[in-house]
């Protein structure tokens, strides 16, 4: 169907929460996707962090189809090898000892909330219900997980939210200290914050609120939706960071484009989930976790995260140079391949001039540059991106 038809359709078929940009995506390999006119984009984009290996990666895609051909899906009424598979070698890789699976971010995240308050309710009575968040937090869409998500434009018009959810500034310790009480359940927070502009949580304030969350016995969740499976440049990102969480979501990267979610905890948070407590028909079926599998193997034995480092570094020494040069470049923030470019002026008519020179970046926050390309993004790849970059914000200065 030729592109405008398909903005024509879209319009007139699908629910319009989304305002795509007018290329109609048909195929991609590596770093690069191709629209239906064959004309090739550089992919900084990967799906929103997704397609961590990149476009078409023979091992991901020989894992799919030796696994559709013997079984899709099951359910989880019976055991299947590959969730067994990857659910050891998550454990394996992280400080977590038991997985839950399910198909995104919002409903890892929905598991996580619903595992914490459990947990508490468990442990400490039905008092102990509230969950701290961050402002400018992403934590999803479902209606739990778009209450823990600090935005007020992601709230809005649908009222009533769910109880038991309050918000406190990142990297302020003497304020999460204020909001702790007797309610306090859990901490929830991602590592770096992805859909809230690019910010990294402090060592030194992650540091101190392991601390605050042992001496109340309160759980810290980390949501490495985005952070996981690399993107920061180790498997995940509270390695780098100092402290290990007691619950971690993952989505996004895990199953390199193919839908998976996942809810990781230690032995004796995870207890308080029993048979029906919780569930999900898709979460962990052999197709998905056969994905992830493939990915978590490149990911480990193939050098990309070794790799991804050095890109990662290589792309900030680039993005800082820029801010050093034009001054509607405000800050440069980030870990390993996410990263952000704050401006001074709108990003969305600079990511609509990347587009129209084949480079596919994203803005979120309004003035926010984000860019998290596929772990397997080569140097050339990233010159090429600063070079069109450097090109489109020169004009507007
Ligand atoms: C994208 C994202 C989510 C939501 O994931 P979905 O798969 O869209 O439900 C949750 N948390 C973080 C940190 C994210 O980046």
């Amino acid at each position: 169907m030729p592109t405008e038809d398909l903005r024509r359709e879209t319009e007139r078929v699908l629910m319009p929460t989304y305002a795509p940009s007018p290329i109609s995506i048909v195929r991609g390999r590596g770093s690069r996707v191709y629209d239906l006119e064959g004309r090739e984009y550089l992919d900084f984009v990967a799906g929103i962090a997704v397609n961590t290996l990149g476009h078409a990666h023979p091992d991901l895609v020989a894992a799919i189809q030796k696994q559709a051909q013997h079984l899709l899906h099951a359910s989880n009424l019976y055991y299947t090898e590959p969730q067994v598979k990857l659910a050891k070698a998550l454990v394996d890789h992280s400080f977590a000892k038991k997985v839950f699976f399910c198909n995104s971010g919002a409903e890892a995240n929905e598991a996580a909330i619903k595992l914490a308050r459990r947990y508490a309710h468990q442990k400490h009575g039905p008092d102990r219900y509230e969950i701290i968040t961050m402002l400018n937090s992403f934590h999803g869409r479902t209606m739990a997980t778009l209450t823990a998500t600090g935005q007020e434009k992601v709230q809005k018009g649908f009222e009533p939210l769910v109880p038991g959810f309050r918000y406190v500034p990142l990297n302020d310790l003497p304020e999460l200290e204020k909001a702790l009480s007797s309610k306090t359940a859990a901490v929830m927070l991602e590592p770096v914050q992805g859909e809230g502009g690019v910010h990294v949580a402090d060592r030194t304030y992650l540091k101190g609120l392991r601390e605050l969350c042992r001496q109340h016995d309160v759980l810290l969740v980390f949501d490495e939706v985005q952070t996981g499976m690399g993107r920061t440049g180790t498997l995940f990102a509270y390695e780098q960071l100092g402290v290990h969480p007691d619950i971690m979501t993952l989505a996004k990267g895990l199953g390199g484009g193919v839908p998976i979610g996942a809810c990781l905890a230690t032995d004796e948070v995870a207890a308080a989930f029993s048979p029906g407590a919780h569930a999900s028909t898709f979460g962990g079926n052999p197709l998905s976790c056969a994905a992830a599998l493939a990915v978590l193997r490149v990911l480990l034995e193939g050098r990309v995260l070794e790799q991804s480092r050095r890109m990662g570094d290589y792309l900030a020494k680039g993005l800082f140079d820029l801010k050093d040069r034009l001054h509607i470049v405000k800050d440069v923030r980030g870990l390993g391949l996410l990263q952000g470019m704050e401006l001074t002026i709108e990003g969305n008519p600079v990511v609509d001039d990347c587009l129209a020179r084949g480079l596919l970046i994203n803005c979120t926050m309004e003035r926010v540059l984000r860019f998290v390309p596929p772990l397997i993004i080569t140097q050339h790849e990233i010159d090429r991106l600063l070079d069109t970059l450097s090109q489109v914000l020169i004009k507007r200065v």
